[in-house]
């Protein structure tokens, strides 16, 4: 079940957020800074935020921006008031819907369900179902958690996934990752495997879904032998 980050200053608000939430099955974060919340979405997967407009920190307009510079996470906002809602909708800041304060639980987390079926798995490899991809290709869940990849982390794990258990060599994967690859910079695409594979193993300790062919290059492993 995905992990919901709830960024709120106002711990009555966030109880209740918390609540709702927990009620239907999800597990819940909070934080009261909007830099807190972006720190763990950085570093953890997520899958949905709620977030507050107006947080002692800056405001939750440039927060979610902020956000979208590095994540397709599905972004909620809780506004105080309703002449806010006109930016929410308004302002292309990439937010997925708003609630306004005082709001029904209930609503809440019908919003959020509906949210994250939305955006939820698309494309499932039969030979890797581990892995879900969204429609767009710009995120992917490893057992069923949502990975907070980088740019190039991200067109790395969809290039594997293109074709499970085929080798894939530095240069053909520089070719899909960067522009003008410069084949002096090799050393990169183990650089982002690496990093690439400390976040799988933070999902799934015990088992590395990407091979290291010596020589040759890397391949995802089709299933968990
Ligand atoms: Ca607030």
């Amino acid at each position: 079940m995905d992990t919901i980050l709830i960024i709120e200053d106002e711990p009555a608000i966030a109880d209740n957020v918390a609540y709702a939430l927990e009620t239907e099955g999800f597990r819940t974060r909070r934080v009261r800074l909007g830099a807190e919340g972006i720190e763990i979405l950085r570093n953890e997967p997520i899958g949905l935020v709620i977030l507050d407009v107006g947080l002692p920190d800056g405001n939750g307009f440039e927060f979610c921006k902020t956000i979208r510079s590095f994540s397709d996470v599905p972004v909620v906002f809780l506004t105080a008031r309703s002449d806010e809602v006109d930016r929410v909708v308004g302002l292309e800041i990439g937010a997925d819907d708003y609630v306004v304060k005082p709001f029904s639980p209930r609503e809440l987390s019908a919003r959020v369900k509906a949210i994250l079926k939305r955006a939820g798995p698309v494309s499932t490899d039969a030979a890797a179902p581990d892995f879900e991809v969204d429609r767009d290709g710009h995120s992917v869940r490893y057992r069923g958690q949502a990975l907070v990849l980088t740019r190039s982390e991200l067109m790395i794990l969809t290039l594997l996934l293109e074709q499970p258990g085929r080798v894939f060599s530095r240069r053909q994967i520089m070719e899909r990752v960067w522009d003008v690859p410069d084949m002096s910079q090799e050393r990169a695409v183990d650089t982002h495997i690496k990093t690439l594979r400390a976040k799988l193993r933070d999902v799934a300790p015990e088992f590395d879904p990407i091979r290291t062919h010596r020589g040759l290059g890397y391949s995802l492993a089709g299933n968990r032998s």
